[in-house]
């Protein structure tokens, strides 16, 4: 990753600076950490961008995005809706294709190879989940790494592993954007990443060894999980559990970056969970649901820096996906291009 200058003037002093900010009531809650404000850094990264768009604008070349949507997944529709919208705010071309939900495994390969074989399609996303009907390796597999924007192909991943330039996954992309620009010190620092997917947790990992912070991989069977994760500098939550993160797991000080995304419908979890937060629980009498990370909200008294549910992590994901898309473009046409200039 990289690519882009961190903003360190615009930044608040880094993480180091100790503020643990515990308060005597419990029943109130305080904010001592700076809050990494994903919405701003978004934005930045698309200011910077736009200046790269333009360059390829004026050699003729308009960036491609294909988004593959199978069937009526409420949520992927959602997810899908967001990418297409980015792409149209940056000045992108979009194509959105939407088979049925009953396509087999060989109809939805043909439709990849298509948009592998297509000049305009720079990127490809397959949005997942696939119907059960689907091997959904064998369609990843099938993305050309060319344009494997989601950064999922083995090739991709063996390059990432390798600290060879690859297609990166965008959420884990996006937290390296975070902690670059929110100026938190890698380099040397402990960091300790919760969750080991291959999709957040794995490259992660790698993304941070490769910047040299020390790491450390927790996941379901990590024993006294509190006390690992109580030694980081950096702590990467994304294991898919509400809330799960209290303060009892955070060294005062350490930098939390809250990759979960968790929707609770139940009232009494909502009500457990934001105790000591009203607007939450306003939300959620509004709306019957309210968002929340892998991180306790109370995080935010003991922590140095924070990311915010919503408006952390989300953005730059969307964001990583533009990145990605663009420079597969740069890349592909600076290699057709060299290809043909060898020919002549
Ligand atoms: P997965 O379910 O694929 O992986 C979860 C990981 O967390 C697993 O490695 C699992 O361990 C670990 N884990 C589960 N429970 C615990 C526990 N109690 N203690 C320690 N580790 C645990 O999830 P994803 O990686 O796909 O997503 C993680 C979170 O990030 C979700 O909330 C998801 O919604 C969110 N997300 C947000 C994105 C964004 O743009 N903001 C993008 C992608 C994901 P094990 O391997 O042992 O099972």
């Amino acid at each position: 990753m990289g690519g882009y200058p961190s903003n360190e003037k615009s930044v608040a002093a880094p993480c180091a600076i100790i503020r643990p900010g515990r308060t005597n009531h419990p029943e109130e809650h305080s904010v001592t950490a700076r809050i990494l404000d994903g919405n701003a850094f978004r934005d930045q990264i698309y200011a910077e961008l736009a200046l790269e768009i333009a360059a390829l604008s004026s050699a003729g070349i308009r960036p491609g995005l294909a988004a593959v949507l199978v069937g009526d997944n409420a949520a992927s529709h959602l997810y899908v809706k967001s990418k297409m919208a980015a792409c149209q705010k940056l000045g992108l071309e979009s194509f959105l294709l939407t088979p049925a939900a009953t396509i087999s495994t060989a109809e939805l390969l043909a439709v990849v190879d298509e948009l592998n074989r297509r000049d305009d399609v720079d990127g490809i996303l397959v949005q997942m989940p696939l119907p059960k009907q689907v091997d959904s390796k064998k369609i990843l597999d099938a993305v050309h790494p060319d344009k494997d924007v989601d950064g999922f192909h083995p090739i991709n991943v063996g390059h990432l592993v390798a600290g060879r330039p690859a297609l990166v996954a965008c959420t884990p992309s996006g937290v390296m954007e975070i902690l670059r620009r929110g100026g938190i010190a890698i380099e040397g620092a402990n960091a300790v990443v919760l969750g080991r997917s291959d999709i957040v947790g794995k490259p992660m990992a790698l993304l941070l060894m490769h910047a040299n912070a020390t790491v450390t991989v927790c996941h379901s069977k990590t024993k006294n999980l509190p006390d690992v994760v109580r030694r980081a500098d950096i702590v990467v939550a994304a294991m898919g559990r509400a809330a799960m993160v209290t303060r009892d797991y955070i060294r005062p000080g350490a930098a939390v970056i809250d990759v979960g995304q968790n929707v609770i419908t139940d009232r009494a979890e909502a009500e457990r969970i934001f105790a000591s937060f009203p607007d939450k629980l306003e939300t959620f009498a509004k709306k019957g649901s309210v968002l929340v990370g892998d991180v306790h909200p109370d995080v935010a008294g003991v922590a140095g820096a924070f990311t915010p549910v919503p408006g952390g992590v989300g953005p730059l994901t969307i964001a990583m996906l533009m990145s990605n898309t663009v420079k597969a473009a740069r890349q592909r046409r600076a290699n057709a291009t060299g290809a043909a200039a060898a020919r002549h």
